[in-house]
């Protein structure tokens, strides 16, 4: 037994190190790809259903690997968050979208809202609110078109850093949502104390909220409460009339999910909302 136990640490020697230099392989190409604009960005429009406007577009970043091809956020944010190199990314991402937006004339005029991903890295340095002002700074207009989504499992760490950051922000118009909203351990206390405009339902709650009563539940909750507070509520990842229709009877104004857009390139948001006027 000793030595198969041996032979099996060994092996489970072997597979870490392997994990561990192919994520370390994966850390240099994406190192490589900010550096080389390999990273590129696509918008998903939300809408407001009830009153048949576009509300917004939510940029979301895209890794095109050279070898591997597309790589999804998922499996390279969290190695850029803990590598730091996120804030490189965040940097690309805001100087990227706002220049191909304002390149179309979609600003303001027909995109009055734009919601960027943030990591809780990119609060965790003395020049992160200087950073994201000089991000921003390139906005022809007014900053309340900005609006930043943030993830309430990241919040927690330094929740009085961030909060530093986004009185000064807030102050200059820029709007706030806490993303995967209901996913983490303290949303309640995150909504608490950071200056908060919007809340984003996850995914996970949409999904089953036709079978699932407590998923139901717990959404309606969730809808209540942001009422209560006078939040906006996102409800992302719609996918179905089904799940839409239920959404907005109990009082979601505000969708995102494949059953209206998918992420598109900016080309392709172009002359989605030239149908959308044409309509
Ligand atoms: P998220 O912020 O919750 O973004 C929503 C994700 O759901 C996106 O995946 C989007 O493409 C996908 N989605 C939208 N509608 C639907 C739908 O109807 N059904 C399904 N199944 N999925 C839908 P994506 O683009 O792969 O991004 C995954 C996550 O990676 C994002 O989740 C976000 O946390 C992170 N991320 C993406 N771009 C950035 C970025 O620029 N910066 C940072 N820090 N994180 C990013
Ligand atoms: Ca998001
Ligand atoms: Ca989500
Ligand atoms: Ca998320």
């Amino acid at each position: 037994a000793k030595n198969s136990d041996r032979g099996s640490y060994k092996l489970f020697n072997a597979e870490l190190s392997q994990i561990v230099s192919s994520r370390a392989q994966l850390l240099l190409d994406l190192k490589e790809a900010v550096e080389q604009k390999q990273l590129t960005v696509v918008y998903q429009p939300q809408f407001c259903v009830q009153k048949n406007i576009m509300t917004g577009v939510e940029v979301l970043v895209r890794w095109h690997h050279p070898k591997k091809g597309m790589i999804p956020p998922s499996d390279f944010i969290p190695l850029a968050e803990e590598s730091g190199l996120i804030c490189a990314i965040t940097d690309f991402v805001m100087h990227q979208a706002i220049h191909e937006l304002t390149t179309h004339e979609l600003l303001y005029r027909d995109i009055k809202r734009v919601s960027f991903n943030v990591s809780a890295a990119d609060f965790n340095h003395s020049e992160s609110c200087e950073r994201f002002i000089a991000n921003l700074s390139s906005l022809p207009g007014d900053w309340s078109v900005i609006e930043l989504e943030l993830t309430e499992s990241a919040a927690l760490l330094n929740l009085e850093g961030i909060k530093n950051v986004l009185d000064v922000l807030r102050q200059r118009g820029v709007q706030v949502s806490l993303d995967d909203f209901g996913t983490g351990y303290s949303s309640l206390n995150t909504l608490r104390l950071l200056p908060i405009q919007e809340v984003k339902i996850d995914q996970s709650f949409v999904k089953d909220i036709i079978k699932n009563k407590q998923d139901a539940k717990l959404v309606r909750t969730i809808l209540a409460m942001a009422q209560a507070l006078h939040l906006r509520v996102v409800a992302e990842g719609v996918e179905t009339h089904a799940q839409a229709n239920y959404l907005m009877s109990a009082g979601c104004e505000e969708f995102q999910g494949y059953l209206y857009a998918r992420p598109m390139s900016i080309e392709h948001l172009v002359t989605f909302i030239r149908n959308l006027k044409q309509q």
